[in-house]
């Protein structure tokens, strides 16, 4: 908890350390040497930096700032696992949530069933927003300041994505390694365990399973999952400003939203942020086009850590 205080006093302004934030981030940045003479991957890191490598740039702008922190799950609290059921929160990671939260106002915004990522995470504290945003619940802490919200934006097509789970269900039980899994208001269809020779099988039984309902649904792609989503004008961009009116903190010039995350979905979220001057940070090994304005590495699966020993972990214990 002093970690967590000093932390507070840091984001209030009071000063920080440059040369311990400095070393901490050289000796935790293991893709710095990996990528010595990766051009490319040099130039996208000077357009992104590191957080880690520019914490004082980052404290700069949070100085004096009300701060609300949005986290995205898979990938980001945990590493990407083969089996999604898997991907369960480390202590590690769960602790330094609950100290960020006790914070500051905090959501995960998964595109995940919102009751797998509570039963994931299992802090009664946070906002959850499941379903790539369309399913908003919390905080259900009785001690929580903050008043309980609930919204789901595209609730009337429960039925239409009950039935496409199904559908896929019998579409994918003879591609090897292919799963598919409902998250309430969009499904997931994972190739991750497939023999590369089988993807394109899955990429065709979910087109063929949306065709009929082209007007109603979409299909997007992320880390080796094709995730089918109702058309409807929300993502999880939309849920993070829907979360900060919730909040009472839109169109403030003294909030400043964090917003973390690793995949194509999180974009929105990221180009949101953009418009409303908050800070996006991107985890990821791979320079690849992203409207975040940091990134940050990711462990290997193996490491069982993800952002926590490389972002938000270090963000607290750094000082
Ligand atoms: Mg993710």
């Amino acid at each position: 908890m002093h970690a967590v205080k000093s932390e507070a006093a840091i984001l209030a302004g009071t000063g920080t350390d440059s040369s311990l934030a400095a070393s901490l981030a050289a000796a935790i940045d293991p893709l710095k040497q990996q990528h010595d003479d990766d051009h490319e991957y040099n130039a996208w890191r000077d357009e992104h930096p590191c957080i880690l490598q520019h914490f004082d740039t980052f404290l700069e702008r949070v100085n004096g700032k009300r701060v609300a922190v949005f986290l995205d799950y898979d990938g980001t609290l945990t590493p990407i696992v083969n089996n999604p059921d898997n991907a369960v929160l480390s202590p590690q990671m769960r602790d330094t949530v609950r100290q960020v939260a006790h914070l500051f106002p905090t959501a995960i915004i998964s595109g995940r069933g919102r009751d797998k990522v509570e039963g994931f995470v299992q802090l009664p504290e946070l906002f959850y927003a499941g379903s790539h945003g369309m399913d908003i619940a919390g905080p259900k802490d009785d001690h929580s300041n903050l008043t309980p919200h609930n919204f789901q934006a595209a609730a009337e097509f429960r039925p239409m994505i009950d039935q496409l789970y199904h559908d896929l269900c019998k579409r994918l039980q003879d591609i090897p390694g292919a799963s598919v899994e409902h998250n309430n208001f969009c499904v997931s269809a994972h190739f991750r365990n497939c023999a590369t020779e089988h993807w394109q099988q899955v990429v065709v039984a979910v087109n063929e399973s949306v065709a009929a309902q082209q007007a109603q649904l979409h299909v997007t792609r992320g880390r080796k999952v094709l995730e089918v989503r109702p058309q409807v004008d929300w993502d999880k961009g939309r849920a993070l400003l829907h979360l900060l009116e919730v909040l009472g903190l839109q169109q403030q010039a003294d909030v400043l939203p964090i917003y973390i995350g690793d995949d194509k979905t999180d974009e929105d979220a990221f180009r949101a942020l953009q418009d409303h001057t908050g800070i996006g940070i991107l985890v990821s090994t791979k320079a690849k086009p992203t409207a975040a304005a940091f990134t940050s590495y990711a462990c290997s699966p193996g490491d069982r850590t993800s952002m926590g020993q490389s972002g938000l972990s270090s963000g607290l214990t750094m000082v």
